[in-house]
């Protein structure tokens, strides 16, 4: 489901015309060609920031080093003494900024995790304020802070409370060039968790990523956030329901370009579909309907077949059924519960009492902006997607014992044939109404889903992550 407008503007031709007409040009963005490297940012220059000397900054200079980063700081940079301390107990080289000589950094890390006042916040402006006229297209910013609950008190806890609105005002002033912008909200002692979040923020695996705020709150009981290893997901058995087309066939790619087996899930009728999008990535077709009594059994079987657990399970398998509420029939009403939510509480249900799970099983759920915006025609589908984001906070905190995670991923417009159906007007307007001017791909939930499959995630449980390009709707 091809953006025309999208790909005429970036000819030549449409160049001309758009630069004639005065026509937004929406940016290409820079997705990942391949899968996680080590060094990912071998080729870029990261400027980084810090309200103090503390171990948020320690685990921000650790984790670009590892990546490969050139670390900048200059004399007139704001939050240096932080960085400077950081680097030298970690030993690594920070160098000056040469933005001023036309070397401009396309990473921009603050971490004001320390910022305990109203004057504190003066740092977000010294920080971003000089820097952000010469930013290349598709940089990365991220600014580290605390979650509610976190702060010694009142306002601290006040402080950190501005840093959403400013993320997301930022993102919006930055989407215009591909530049992505986001929140890590790191809860104290879970410090660990911050290379993870970064390796996937700071990366072309987040390209369509923007105007969120995602908590790192500490990985589940015995599980240890792991040092990063290229291929993730090797050895790991991922099921993905849905995986025949569209988003889940997208899905079952990227969790096997990350090392995982894939059971690939999909209605009996779709079977030659599924075979097809399985074969092509070495996967395991499982012919399913997941509103099957026991589907939950079934797909424990079949793991067991294969002489394993499951480690990864993405229910993604989701469907419309679109009426006003006032001419909706109670079987459409039903449909739409039981495949978008009733289906995934009995699956897990049952692999949970089968012990089905691997150790430090991940659990992603698909929900949508829908469920937090809400669409007229679309109560049935609006509820089960808003359930699904209480689902994964709620069982979070019942399965974090057991060492399994649980989250979701909240897709915006996406090119899908679901999406290719809505009417021209209306999706050019759903398209154009974010910070990147465009609706994702596939691949872009892919890539969120496979973060949070991943042990990159390790340090985020029972959150929900909007993937939708800072769509104004459910903004
Ligand atoms: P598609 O309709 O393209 O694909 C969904 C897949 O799930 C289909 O292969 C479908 O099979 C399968 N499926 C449906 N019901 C069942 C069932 N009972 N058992 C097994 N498989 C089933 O959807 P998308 O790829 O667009 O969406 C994937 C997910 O993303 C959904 O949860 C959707 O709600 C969510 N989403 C999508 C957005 C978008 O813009 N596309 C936006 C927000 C959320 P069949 O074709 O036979 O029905």
């Amino acid at each position: 489901m091809a953006d025309k407008i999208l790909e005429f503007v970036h000819t030549s031709t449409g160049k001309q015309i758009a630069a004639a007409l005065g026509l937004p040009v929406p940016p290409m963005l820079k997705r990942a060609k391949a899968g996680y490297a080590e060094k990912s940012l071998a080729n870029s220059n990261a400027l980084v920031g810090a309200s103090a000397f503390g171990p948020v900054a320690s685990a921000v200079v650790k984790a670009l080093d590892s990546m490969g980063a050139s670390i900048k700081v200059s004399a007139d940079l704001a939050g240096l003494d932080g960085i400077k301390q950081a680097a030298a107990k970690a030993k690594v080289d920070v160098s000056i900024s040469q933005a001023d000589n036309g070397v401009p950094e396309n990473v921009y890390v603050l971490d004001v995790t320390a910022a305990a006042n109203v004057a504190d916040l003066r740092l977000l402006y010294d920080f971003f304020n000089p820097r952000l006229r010469k930013v290349p297209s598709n940089s990365r910013i991220v600014v580290i802070g605390r979650p509610r609950g976190d702060c010694k008190d009142a306002l601290a806890e006040t402080a950190q409370s501005s840093l959403p609105g400013f993320i997301r005002s930022l993102a919006k002033e930055s989407g215009k060039n591909g530049t992505t912008a986001n929140l890590i909200q790191v809860k104290t002692g879970a410090e660990n968790g911050i290379e993870g979040a970064l390796r996937f923020f700071l990366s072309p695996h987040s390209a369509f990523v923007t105007g969120q705020v995602l908590p790192v709150v500490g990985a589940p009981k015995g599980v240890k956030v792991a040092a990063f290893s290229e291929k993730p997901l090797t050895g790991k058995l991922a099921v993905v329901t849905g995986a025949a087309r569209g988003i889940g066939a997208a899905i079952a790619e990227v969790l096997a370009r990350e090392g995982a087996t894939v059971i690939g899930v999909d209605r009996p009728a779709d079977e030659s579909t599924l075979g097809a999008t399985m074969s092509s990535i070495g996967g395991i077709a499982c012919p399913l309907d997941i509103t099957d009594a026991d589907a939950g059994k079934k797909l424990a079987a079949v793991a067991a077949g294969k002489g394993g657990k499951i480690d990864i399970i993405v229910h993604n398998a989701g469907i419309t059924r679109d009426k006003m509420m006032r001419n909706m029939a109670a079987h459409l009403w039903d449909m739409v519960l039981d495949v978008n939510l009733g289906a995934i509480v009995r699956c897990n249900d049952q692999l949970l009492a089968g012990d089905a799970f691997g150790a430090n099983a991940r659990i992603v759920c698909i929900s949508s902006i829908g469920g937090i915006a809400g669409n007229a025609g679309q109560t049935n589908y609006a509820a089960t997607k808003s359930a699904v984001i209480g689902y994964v906070d709620a069982m979070a905190k019942q399965l974090e014992g057991k060492g399994i995670s649980i989250n979701a991923i909240a897709p915006g417009f996406i090119e899908t044939q679901m999406t290719a159906a809505i009417p021209v007007v209306t999706r050019e307007v759903a398209r154009r109404l974010s910070s990147l001017s465009q609706g994702g791909l596939p691949v872009d939930i892919a890539e969120a889903v496979t973060f949070m499959a991943s042990p990159l995630a390790a340090g985020v449980n029972g959150a929900t992550l909007r993937v939708c390009g800072q769509n104004l709707v459910g903004a």
